[in-house]
């Protein structure tokens, strides 16, 4: 876990006519383990927002700090954090459990004994209540529990920050309000900091400590669930 503090930043897509401001002046500072939802309309922003804490898009002005640490010039490669996208992709061909340990297998956080990779597979899957379907291939599954792979796909790896773009769309209300909660107990467990973006203002205010209301490129407003919900 580490602060995440993004300072002054702005990125614009383009140039001349074609520009688009995807964000402008953009100042926020997220605590340690703290789980963070950047609430927004689709196109305000936000997509922009995690990608440049990833390290995705290149920041014309302004700063990424992670651990107190400029991100500047570090690669994505470089960067502990761990973004799920809107879009998952699994392994076809592999099972549940492959899916999950390959994150394990390689990378930048190193290799894992196959001792630690079932010890942390088990420990994700329970909380995602898919331990179950180890054995099975991605064809196997139902939507719901392929974003739910998926999702455990980004969190079985340590990261130091978590990134998380719209994780529960796909799922129906039913799913999604039961993932809502699971993933609201797995950010108090492990006490890990996370990004989290969504359009869903329900979605934010149950799931976020703080909020931070994102419009057309600015943040219009930070605070707690019950000081957003008092100003909608
Ligand atoms: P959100 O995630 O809130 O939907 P995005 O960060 O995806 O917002 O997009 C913010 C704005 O930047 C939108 O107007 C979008 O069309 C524009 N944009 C995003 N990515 C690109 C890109 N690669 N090239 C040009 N414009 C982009
Ligand atoms: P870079 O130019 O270093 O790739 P950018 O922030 O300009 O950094 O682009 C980030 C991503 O968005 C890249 O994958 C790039 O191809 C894509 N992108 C940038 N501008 C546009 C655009 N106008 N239309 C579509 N995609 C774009």
């Amino acid at each position: 876990m580490a602060t995440v503090r993004i300072a002054n930043l702005s990125k614009t897509y383009g140039t001349g006519k074609s520009a688009v401001e995807a964000l402008h002046d953009v100042d926020l500072s997220i605590g340690d383990g703290e789980f963070f939802v950047v609430l927004g309309p689709s196109g305000a922003g936000k997509t922009t927002m995690l990608k440049s804490v990833a390290g995705l898009v290149e920041v014309e002005q302004g700063d990424v700090e992670i651990a107190g640490v400029s991100m500047d010039g570090v690669e994505p490669y470089h960067r502990n954090v761990a973004m799920a996208f809107e879009s998952y992709a699994l392994y076809p061909q592999k099972t549940v459990f492959d899916n999950l340990a390959s994150p394990l297998r390689s990378g930048r956080t190193g290799k894992y004994t196959a001792e630690q990779q079932r010890q942390r597979i088990d420990a994700v899957t329970t909380t995602l209540g898919i331990n179950h379907l180890l054995k099975r291939f991605p064809r196997e599954l139902s939507n719901g529990q392929r974003q739910r792979v998926a999702l455990g796909r980004v969190l079985v790896r340590p990261a130091d920050v978590y990134l998380l773009d719209e994780p529960l769309s796909h799922l129906d209300a039913k799913l999604r309000a039961q993932m809502r909660a699971e993933l609201k107990q797995l950010g108090e467990m492990s006490n890990t900091t996370s990004l989290y973006v969504t359009h869903d203002y329900q979605e934010a205010l149950a799931l976020g400590n703080r909020i931070a209301v994102l419009r057309a490129g600015r943040v219009v407003q930070v605070g707690t669930p019950e000081e957003i919900w008092r100003r909608p």
